[in-house]
């Protein structure tokens, strides 16, 4: 039934969203310092560093996509503080 009035043009938008989305927690957990880093943190996106922080401490850094919200309510900790825990050698 919801099918039938699911626009077709806002499945594609989903599907968009999702790869890219799905990408996003790909390389947030690849536990590599990327070459867009430090523009990403500079715009309050996410980026591995930041990720890692979260799943080391556990109470920070709780956005995937946006930083924003962490810097707003003080939860966010930026991977440059804490530069023994995570190092861009695999
Ligand atoms: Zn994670």
């Amino acid at each position: 039934m919801f099918a039938y009035y699911y626009p077709i043009n806002l499945h594609y938008t989903d599907m968009a969203f999702g790869s890219i989305y799905a990408n996003w927690l790909n390389l947030i957990h690849s536990e590599y310092q990327l070459p867009w880093d430090k523009a990403f943190r500079k715009l309050g996106l996410g980026t591995p560093g930041d990720h890692h922080i979260h799943h080391k401490l556990f109470k920070y850094n709780f956005g995937h996509l946006f930083m924003w919200w962490d810097q707003l309510f003080g939860t966010y900790k930026s991977i440059l503080d804490y530069p023994a825990v995570f190092s861009d050698s695999v």
